[in-house]
């Protein structure tokens, strides 16, 4: 039976707009629209190169105060607000990662919104879409098998085996496949080695297909990606196998920008989706310059709290692809403050105020984060039908003793009239000028810039690099690998490594227990504790809950 409640019932219940409609409001002549069904289509790259060369958009980003592992909005919200910022006549457009079938079958769901801040058509957006990670996926495993055959037919460039940092992936968490033996059965089938799978949107193929400003880049930045080293410890790269070719032409189709809809037919470029973690969790610079170049006001997201995601969004995506965003919308909840002022994780549901007031500590260093970075933030509070007033009057007394602008969303509940305060306060910050400046400078050292993020982002003390890490940072500089920004890899769910160290930890060490090179993403990973890149399922996985009846409807993605 089908929830009339569930976001998928929401969805069935609005008629989408034929795509063409939503590339009109957009001003995609229909030449350059290539229709995958009645409501997804893709934008001629060379059309998406021309606007994305114009970006002349004010760009909008949506990110979070440190959340929990449900998640505190940060889709809904884009949504909503793109809705809002549309209710009120503004040209926009929207800017959103694809979902990942690891969590649409785990347990946090996709990544199309809820309620009535949606985009459609959600089934498909957060199943197969129009592709775009299968061929991501058989790219990188182009490689992979190039690599393995290499080695099978003679080894010329003297690949040392036990040093293939160049995995195998597939979208879908699967524990059982993170360390493997292949090359088993006889030597007509290689050299028996161990290798392992992460998930497609861990790969470095997704981070550069997510950075890359054209294919002719996309190819440049694969080659340049290190996957082994030989005998001599020198790096092998992607170029070296000759393959980087191949895996383009795989990727030609899916690097075009795909167009859908929101529930009240607002355009939306969902494309690409790197994991938050190792890489920089953001959609395609193609989409996000294609989109404000159609665009007078362009709302993204980035993953995790704005400690993570903004910061990434903010020194390794618009630093490369040379944006300037002009407003920040943080997004925070009462059950996530209520957990930052000590409530466990079963005990967020009854009213506590006092918690909330205690755990506002962790909204307020968000927005003081945001004024490091040159930029003026709105708070949006994303309202659960548990919130009382007294904890939302809380919230608002906070942002109000340190001067921020906040405001009550109900999007999730109504659409775009539950936002439209919020969109109105949006546009009065992104009409202003911008004093955007990114954290670090490109010449300070890789250990500099780790020490900057740590202590003025997260409020460490100190760094403890790891030695054997420390080692590498050097090594990678005398490569010439010292420009690069560095992508941080630490728990969403504190500003320390330790995700049970909820508000306001400072003064702590952070600890660097690794590093490593993503040579063609364009930046540096610093590791701050364990990072899971092949996610297992958990004990009932939302796979559980998906059918399709008789009429082909898909129910139970959420
Ligand atoms: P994020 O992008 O920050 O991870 P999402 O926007 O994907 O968060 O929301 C996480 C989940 O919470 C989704 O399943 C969404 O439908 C649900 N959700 C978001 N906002 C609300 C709300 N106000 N009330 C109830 N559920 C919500
Ligand atoms: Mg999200």
């Amino acid at each position: 039976t089908i929830d009339p409640n569930s976001d998928a019932a929401i969805a069935a219940g609005i008629e989408p707009r034929p795509i063409e409609e939503i590339s009109g409001r957009l001003g995609v002549p229909l030449e350059a629209l290539y229709r995958y069904g009645p409501y997804k289509a893709k934008i001629d790259l060379g059309f998406a190169g021309q606007a994305a060369a114009k970006a002349d958009g004010r760009l909008i980003l949506v990110t979070a105060i440190n959340p929990t592992p449900a998640g505190e909005g940060k889709t809904t919200t884009t949504i909503g607000l793109g809705d809002a910022l549309s209710r009120i006549g503004k040209s926009v457009a929207i800017a959103l990662r694809e979902p990942s079938l690891g969590p649409v079958f785990g347990s946090k769901g996709g990544a199309t919104g809820g309620g009535h801040a949606q985009i459609v058509p959600m089934q498909d957006i957060n199943l197969h879409f129009t592709g775009d990670f299968h061929a991501i996926t058989a790219a990188h495993n182009l490689l992979a098998a190039a690599i393995d055959n290499h080695i099978y037919w003679g080894n010329a460039l003297d690949i040392d085996a036990r040093r293939i940092n160049w995995r195998r992936v597939v979208d879908l968490n699967d524990r059982a496949l993170r360390s493997v033996i292949v090359g088993l059965g006889g030597p007509g089938n290689g050299f028996p080695r161990e290798d392992g799978f992460d998930i497609t949107v861990a790969s470095e193929v997704m981070a550069i297909f997510c950075l890359a400003r054209s294919l002719e880049d996309l190819e440049e930045r694969l080659g340049r990606m290190v996957v082994a080293q030989n005998r001599a410890r020198q790096p092998i790269t992607a170029a070296h196998l000759k393959v980087t070719g191949a895996m383009t032409a795989l990727l030609r189709d899916a690097f075009q920008p795909n167009l859908v809809q929101t529930l009240e037919g607002t355009p939306a470029l969902v494309h690409g989706g790197p994991f938050a973690n190792i890489a920089h969790g953001c959609n395609s610079v193609i989409a996000t310059r294609a989109a404000l170049g159609l665009a007078d006001y362009v709302v993204t997201e980035a993953g995790f709290g704005a400690d993570l995601g903004a910061e990434k969004f903010l020194d390794i995506k618009c630093r490369q692809a040379g944006l300037t965003p002009r407003a920040v919308v943080i997004v925070a909840t009462v059950r996530a403050l209520k957990m930052h002022g000590g409530v466990a994780q079963k005990d967020l549901g009854p009213e506590n105020v006092e918690a909330v007031a205690r755990g506002t500590g962790n909204l307020v260093r968000h927005i003081e984060n945001m004024k490091a970075f040159g930029l003026p933030a709105v708070v949006a509070i994303n309202r659960f039908t548990s919130d009382t007033s007294a904890e939302i009057a809380a919230i608002e007394a906070a942002c109000a003793a340190v001067g921020a602008s906040v405001h009550l969303c109900a999007h999730w509940a109504e659409g775009s009239a539950g936002a439209v305060a919020l969109a109105e306060e949006v546009v009065r910050l992104a009409d202003g000028t911008s004093h955007f400046q990114t954290l670090y400078d490109n010449d300070l050292s890789l250990a500099g810039k780790i020490e900057t993020i740590a202590t003025r982002i997260y409020r460490a003390g100190s760094v403890a690099i790891e030695p054997g890490a420390l080692k590498k940072l050097g090594e990678f500089e005398a490569m010439g690998y010292g420009g690069l920004p560095v992508c941080m890899a630490k728990t969403p769910y504190s500003f320390s490594a330790d995700p049970s160290r909820r508000g306001t930890p400072e003064g702590f060490v952070l600890p660097i227990r690794e590093v490593r090179l993503s040579a063609g993403a364009g930046f540096v990973v610093a590791l701050a504790g364990e990072v899971m890149t092949m996610p297992g399922l958990p004990s009932h996985p939302a796979a559980e809950n998906i059918f399709v009846d008789d009429t082909g409807f898909i129910g139970g993605v959420f």
